[in-house]
């Protein structure tokens, strides 16, 4: 997979995002077509393709997109009422975009995990 995904230009600045969070280690941007009334991907910088390709070396940025997650939830009001965290990963876990991101959702009930098979 190719590292020039969007993603890794919304994080350089080369494109524009509504940025909610940055630091040495992770961006956070609202989602385009968000799901729910927060929808928020916090991705590291540095680009890791999918979930099935992290390696302890990325463990410090993995481990901050859950802090951020967290801040970010108290921030927008969601922390109370809770929220969902979801990494999809490659073809099957319907992964759009080659670097590995967070989704934050919340502001409402979200339902069940998985949809059922028709
Ligand atoms: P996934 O299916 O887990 O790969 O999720 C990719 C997500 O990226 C989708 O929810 C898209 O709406 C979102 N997305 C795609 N392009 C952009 C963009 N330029 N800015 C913000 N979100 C985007």
């Amino acid at each position: 997979m190719s590292e020039e995904t969007i993603f890794l230009r919304i994080v350089r600045g080369e494109i524009p995002a509504d940025i909610v969070y940055q630091d040495d280690l992770v961006t956070a941007f609202r989602d385009i077509q968000p799901q729910a009334p927060v929808h928020i991907l916090i991705v590291p910088n540095e680009p890791v393709p999918t979930a099935a390709e992290v390696e302890p070396s990325h463990e410090p940025a993995l481990g901050r997109m859950f802090t951020v997650a967290r801040r970010l939830a108290e921030q927008e009001g969601i922390a109370e009422d809770g929220f969902r965290l979801i990494v999809n990963c490659r073809e099957h876990g319907g992964q759009e975009v080659a670097h590995l991101h967070m989704h934050l959702l919340g502001g409402r009930p979200l339902g069940p995990m998985l949809s059922r098979r028709a």
